[in-house]
């Protein structure tokens, strides 16, 4: 058997999907698969989730992907695209590019289209500041997109926040109330919430919510896991053990010597690093789960391995399996903390490198 490998459960994705119309049962879905599904296989991930409404990606190479493989869903790409020959493709392969600058305006204005773009989203900066126009622009923005030959009518307003996963917080209902406004004035359909403000700001659902960690089984809160919210994880990263030996006291394990045995220590050299994206940040910080036990990780991550204690672990032996995040015991959650980073990181940047293996569990 290949090691290592992401277990990428298709129940989980079709139940994580069905949980975000309970949340959000008056909103349709656009499940949102950039960066390969956020690291769990964009194919598989694309199928298993295709009674999604739309699909979102970041970028044109990822859109003309998924129609080259046969997704016929509208894909609307978030990152939209700046030059004639890129809205060419994205016409060619019936993409959507969100519509975040004028000078994306100007140049549809100039241009002219094989066929037109459909789905369109124009995107407004409601307070995040990292792409759209403003509230204010709008009106004369959608004047202008609305009279555009290159463009059906069948035209959204689109808006994304900035502190979702702090609930309650004021800045929410600040980027939401523009939003408000322009959907009751102008009647056209809004998509705003991302997974946080799906779980948790109703009143931001609107016409079309817009989903991503969630639907892999992941809570975008630092206080609770995807199961507290009645999501099931997605991905399970497992590996083997290839190596088991004993140490004595005083000993130094790794690269640096950064872990030095206290006690004599059985050590277990498991096949995954930062070679595979398992990250180096969680040097003698993480835990493995390893026989219905947990073992802690010692010395540095590598490229290609990592070492274990294993004094807690009776009887494991070379070829055992070793499990990094995606059990009960050990959520990618957690592990996200004791990197110091989001759990969107960690299942992003798992490499090539490690097999996807599709299951139904
Ligand atoms: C990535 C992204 C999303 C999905 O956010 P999640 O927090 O993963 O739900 C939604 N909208 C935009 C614009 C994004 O870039």
């Amino acid at each position: 058997m290949a090691f290592p490998v992401a277990s990428i459960n298709l129940t989980a994705l079709r139940h994580n999907l069905a949980r975000v119309r309970e949340f959000a049962p008056h909103s349709a879905v656009m499940s949102v698969i950039k960066a390969d599904a956020y690291g769990h296989g964009v194919m598989a991930v694309a199928e298993a989730l295709v009674d999604s409404d739309a699909f979102a990606v970041a970028r044109l190479s990822e859109g003309i992907h998924l129609r080259q493989q046969g997704i016929e869903k509208p894909i609307v790409l978030l990152e939209g695209v700046n030059s004639e020959a890129d809205f060419i493709q994205a016409a060619d392969y019936q993409l959507s590019p969100v519509i975040h600058l004028h000078s994306q305006i100007q140049l549809l204005q100039s241009i002219k289209l094989p066929q037109p773009l459909q789905f369109n989203w124009l995107m407004i900066d409601s307070g995040m500041h990292r792409l759209g126009i403003t509230p204010e622009q709008a009106p004369a923005a959608l004047e202008i997109l609305k009279s555009c030959a290159n463009l059906t009518d069948e035209i959204g307003l689109m808006s994304h926040f900035a502190n979702s996963d702090l609930v309650g917080d004021k800045r929410n209902q600040l980027q939401l109330s523009p939003m408000q406004a322009l959907h009751n004035d102008t009647g056209l359909a809004v998509c705003l919430a991302n997974s946080a403000a799906v779980i948790s700001y109703p009143a931001s659902h609107l016409d079309w919510v817009r989903p991503g960690l969630m639907l892999y089984g992941i809570s975008p809160f630092d206080d609770k896991s995807g199961p507290e919210l009645g999501l099931k994880p997605v991905m399970q990263l497992k590996t083997q053990l290839i190596a088991v030996y004993n140490i004595d006291a005083g000993e130094e394990v790794g690269y640096g010597g950064d872990w030095t045995a206290e006690l004599p220590t059985r050590i277990g050299v498991a096949s995954i690093g930062y070679g595979d994206g398992y990250s180096r940040h969680l040097s003698n910080k993480s835990e493995v789960w390893l026989r219905g036990q947990k073992a802690p990780l010692v010395g540095r991550v590598s490229m290609d391995t990592i070492c274990l204690n294993l004094n807690d672990v009776e009887h494991a032996e070379v070829g055992d399996e070793v499990i990094l995040w995606g059990s009960p015991e050990l959520p990618v959650e957690q592990l996200a903390q004791l990197a110091e980073t989001i759990p969107y990181e960690l299942v992003t940047v798992i490499t090539r490198r490690v097999q996807r293996e599709l299951s139904d569990g």
